[in-house]
């Protein structure tokens, strides 16, 4: 795949819609179209990684600041209090369908227990 053939790229790019949450210079933040919680976010590098593991290792910085995003879409949300969770699936055999990295911010519904 091609960056220009990325989904996240393209939506970086503003090529395809997305409803942005939050916002800084190298990270992004919008709803997963496909919502599994009443919160359920996702946060990416603008840069194109194909992984959280690549992202880490080219750039921990960034991965700071996605992770600082995430807290800040968590805080946005509401759901810091009752807890959340924080998925970055990685590997098509664990369930990674869009290869660009990204976090699942999930929240606002019991999910003790459950792993997915
Ligand atoms: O971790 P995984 O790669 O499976 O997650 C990709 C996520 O991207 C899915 O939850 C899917 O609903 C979401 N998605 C999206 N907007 C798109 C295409 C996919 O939010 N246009």
């Amino acid at each position: 795949m091609t960056i220009a053939d990325c989904l996240f790229c393209r939506i970086v790019a503003g090529e395809i819609p997305a409803t942005v949450v939050a916002e800084t210079e190298r990270t992004l933040a919008f709803r997963d179209i496909a919502p599994k919680a009443p919160t359920h976010v996702l946060v990416i590098p603008k840069e194109h990684y194909a992984d959280v593991a690549s992202l880490a290792t080219a750039d921990p910085g960034l991965a700071g600041e996605v992770l600082g995003t995430v807290a800040d879409v968590a805080t946005a949300e509401g759901v810091v209090g009752e807890g959340f969770r924080v998925i970055f699936n990685t590997g098509a055999s664990v369930g990674q369908t869009v290869f660009h990295a990204h976090a699942h911010v999930l929240g606002g519904v019991d999910m003790d227990g459950d792993l997915t």
